[in-house]
């Protein structure tokens, strides 16, 4: 068979290579003056200026964005079921609960409608996932959060660069976070980059990640060892600086599979949204996991489910709710290939592929 095309990958160039081996010759590896300069350049490039603070992964930025918001036990967060597990275990592990709203089935992001109907007077804040790449609609959450009094926070995990009426994301929230894992649309190996909408947030948040620590051995507070250390944020920087080039690859990329693919429902993208394509999800009304199996296994092309499970049905939650937007993407929804390093062969052995398994299956 011919080569697979991957469903991700991660792109190390040589300029990342030597920014790590700059950082081992400098001798000093752990936070330091390359975390404070990623985290200036990530504020200026994707989120305004807004005040930056980086993390060891983008669940820990959550969890300290959270902890530094005021949120614990008795408090309420409403999220998102259909998202990895990352959005509710952050709200989990402060002690308070994951509510779990139903989605649009237009762009899979939190429905407003649904968020409005699970307020509570516990209720303290929204966690919106911008999921894919594509914002959730920020403008009547907005109104929802002003309605009732509460604040929102933006899962940006996916969405580097993405806006939402020509704003970019991560600049709607309290705070926002970013992943930086190696799948997402540029990575330090690991890590997270949060933006902050004000000085005390941003406080807690550098306090919080550092032992309760801003002056050495003069804690202030109970915190923990969430610090991103100066090698990742090297690599951090070079990827900041190629990160609007891979996404208008990506959006390319999604143009083409938008036009040519035959048989499959193409993503709905929101006339207030610029989509940065994390993932290119189609939906798959009839056996969808036949489908996988059939582009993987006969034409070599990678894809993935995110996610077969909503976050409610999970072990680890187990929530008897009825979210039928949920339980319908986590049975049609299939991502392909749209990262950057796809060529016009491998874009157009998809568009093939995908029409020969729909013609199979119709
Ligand atoms: C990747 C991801 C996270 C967690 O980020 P890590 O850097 O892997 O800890 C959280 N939420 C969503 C939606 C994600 O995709």
């Amino acid at each position: 068979m011919v080569q697979p095309i991957p469903a991700a990958k991660p792109i190390i160039g040589q300029e990342e290579r030597e920014a790590v081996d700059r950082v081992m010759r400098s001798g000093m590896l752990a936070q330091g003056p390359e975390v404070a300069s990623f985290e200036q350049e990530f504020g200026a490039a994707l989120v305004s200026g807004r005040a930056c603070v980086a993390t060891n992964s983008g669940t820990s930025g959550l969890h300290l964005g959270l902890l530094a918001a005021g949120i614990g036990p008795g408090d309420e967060v409403i999220v998102p079921s259909f998202t990895f597990a990352a959005t509710a275990n952050s709200v989990a592990l402060t002690g308070a609960t994951p509510v779990f709203a139903d989605i649009e089935p237009t762009y899979f992001c939190l429905s407003p409608a649904a968020v409005e109907a699970a307020v509570t007077e516990k209720t303290k804040a929204i966690m919106p996932v911008h999921l894919f790449g594509h914002p959730a609609n920020l403008t009547e959450l907005q109104v929802v959060a002003d309605n009732h009094g509460l604040m929102i926070f933006e899962d940006a995990a996916q969405a580097h660069g993405a806006t939402w009426n020509g704003e970019q994301v991560g600049t709607f929230g309290e705070f926002a976070m970013f992943s930086l894992y190696p799948t997402k649309n540029m990575t330090s190996g690991e890590g997270g980059m949060n933006s902050v909408a004000n000085a005390d947030i941003e406080r807690r948040m550098r306090l919080l990640r550092n032992q309760g620590m801003l002056k050495q051995y003069e804690n202030e507070l109970v915190g923990v060892n969430n610090r991103m250390t100066d090698l990742h944020a090297a690599i951090g920087r070079v990827q900041l600086t190629k990160v609007a080039g891979w996404t208008k690859q990506r959006q390319e990329n999604a143009t083409f599979l938008d036009a040519n693919l035959r048989g499959v429902a193409v993503p709905t993208v929101a006339p207030e949204a610029t989509h940065v394509y994390h993932q290119y999800t189609i939906t798959v009304t009839e056996d969808r996991d036949g489908f996988a199996d059939a582009l993987r296994n006969e034409h070599g092309v990678g894809c993935g489910v995110y996610y077969p499970i909503p976050n409610h049905r999970l072990p680890s939650f187990k929530r008897e709710l009825d979210l039928p937007e949920t339980e319908k993407a986590a049975a049609e929804v299939l991502s392909l290939p749209v990262h950057p390093s796809l060529s016009e062969e491998d874009l157009d052995r998809i568009v093939t592929a995908v029409a020969t398994v729909a013609k199979a299956g119709a």
